[in-house]
């Protein structure tokens, strides 16, 4: 040993899991396919999971578990009252994040639901970097309004600012002195900050900017809340690229960033490698007994919430493997390396690429289809045809709108691929940019679309389209 000399081609970063337990993808032709996608009336949110050879819609419950969390999913105790698996579960969410209560919920915006529930109502402000669409609802519903502070740089697609999911300070600051309509700060029950920032494209928040505005918040006596469904992520790009940081370990990184607040909501559907859950974490005793009310109303009793006792045991189990230093830095070599492809093919995307997706300038992409015939909403469509790859339209399918028959379209065309977590292997992201590639070279053929039927509200979700 060690008089060898190997140069073996080793690639920088492996996939760091073996595979245990499979599931087969469903190959389809593209003459199938274009049928599939005529009967779906050209939006794949009405596509079946089974016709799909990769599914990049989400990155949310679509992760792969374990060998250890289904082993832990044996253990479970389905008791009513004070499950064993609970207490692990309360624990290992205490050691990572500090708070004082667990209120475990079924999934983050049950968590979201309940907080604003409490602390909302007519007149007040709630503000975060950038509200994710339930946050953004559950605090609307209560007659609240959802504030958005990101950085200036956080807007711009091409800005390399390493933070791009920072909350711009300056803004809180005079929000709090001024109010919005010089009200005051009782108007303002709790400040927020979304980490990563999912609306925004994935993008992190970095230590200096959770400490100035804890400090911002609790000067002013207002508790400060972490929206942290993919704290792990923001985690590891903290140790990447923060000054100080490289030495410490994702787990004492999400440890300080908690210290700093006072209490978190969280989906578990991402950095908890959970299919499903949530928690609400809170260090004030009030709020959280007020919250332990509403829970029983809705998601069940406090040792329970909306969860099964096995599935608290696979949440535990996973919140461990989320801080794994191998998984992180291939969950964001991977979002990286297909970012790099598709730049070097002279795709515009979202930069820097973010934590869990990549996002696709489809504007840039189709500069020929007007935001009125639905660019981005093209792309998913020809995604799907030319590679049965599924990706999600943020454009004006999403938010743009129809007043008196009239299309106005949304400031951005976006496509997300967000990639499930351990789901895909290295061949799969190849074969999706081969596929985004072979759309490149074609995409001056490509023409519009238009919508024939639509819901008043989040109509994405159902419309109907025919191309032009
Ligand atoms: C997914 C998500 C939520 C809501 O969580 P669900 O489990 O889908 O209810 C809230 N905030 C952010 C940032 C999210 O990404």
């Amino acid at each position: 040993m060690g008089q060898l000399e190997y140069n073996l081609p080793m690639p920088e970063i492996i996939e760091p899991f073996r595979i245990k337990s499979v599931e087969p993808i469903r190959f389809t032709t593209r003459e199938q396919r274009d049928k599939i996608l005529k009967d779906a009336k050209y939006n794949p949110f009405l596509i079946d999971g089974d016709d799909v050879l990769i599914d990049l819609l989400t990155d949310s419950g679509t992760s792969a578990m374990s060998a250890a969390q289904w082993g832990a999913i044996m253990t479970g105790d389905e008791s009513y009252a004070g499950s064993r698996s609970f207490k692990r579960f309360e624990a290992k969410v205490r050691e990572i994040f500090g708070f004082k209560h667990v209120i475990p919920t079924h999934q983050g915006r049950a968590a979201e639901k309940i907080l604003m529930a409490i602390v909302g109502g007519a007149g007040k402000i709630i503000p975060n970097n950038h509200h994710f669409d339930t946050t953004r609802a559950n605090v609307e519903f209560t007659g609240a309004q959802a504030l958005d502070l990101v950085i200036d740089e956080g807007k711009d697609p091409d800005n390399l600012h390493p933070f791009k999911g920072n909350l711009d300070v300056a803004k809180l600051q005079r929000l709090l002195e001024t109010g919005n309509g010089g009200l005051g700060k009782g108007q303002i029950p709790i400040g927020m900050i979304t980490v990563t920032n999912n609306t925004g494209g994935g993008q992190p928040v970095s230590m200096a900017n959770v400490k100035e505005v804890s400090a911002t918040l609790r000067k002013a006596g207002i508790p400060f809340i972490i929206d942290s469904c993919r704290f792990a992520e923001n985690a590891w790009f903290i140790k990447q690229r923060e000054p100080g940081y490289a030495d410490k370990t994702p787990k004492e990184i999400a440890q300080e960033m908690f210290s700093y607040a006072d209490g978190a909501t969280m989906s578990l559907k991402k950095d908890g490698f959970g299919n499903i859950g949530g928690f609400l974490a809170l260090n004030d005793d009030e709020l959280a007994e007020q919250a332990r009310n509403l829970l029983i109303l809705t998601e069940g009793f406090p040792t329970y919430g909306g969860l099964a006792g096995r599935d608290l045991e696979a949440l535990a189990q996973g919140l461990d493997e989320v801080l794994d230093e191998h998984y992180l830095e291939d969950r964001t070599a991977t979002i990286r390396y297909l970012a790099n492809k598709l730049t070097e093919k002279g795709v515009k995307i979202v930069q820097p690429p973010g934590g869990h997706a990549v996002y696709i300038d489809a504007k840039r992409f189709y500069p020929q289809i007007p935001a009125t015939q639905f660019p981005a909403q093209v792309f998913v469509n020809e995604l799907y045809l030319e590679g049965g790859i599924r990706g999600v339209e943020i454009g004006s399918v999403m938010f743009g709108k129809c007043v008196d028959g009239v299309e106005h379209g949304a400031d951005r065309e976006l496509v997300r691929l967000a990639l499930p977590r351990r789901v895909y292997t290295q061949a799969h992201v190849n074969y999706v940019a081969d596929v985004i590639s072979e759309m490149y070279d074609k995409r001056e053929e490509a023409i519009g679309l238009k919508i024939v039927k639509q819901a008043p509200f989040l109509r994405h979700f159902t419309a109907e389209l025919a191309p032009v």
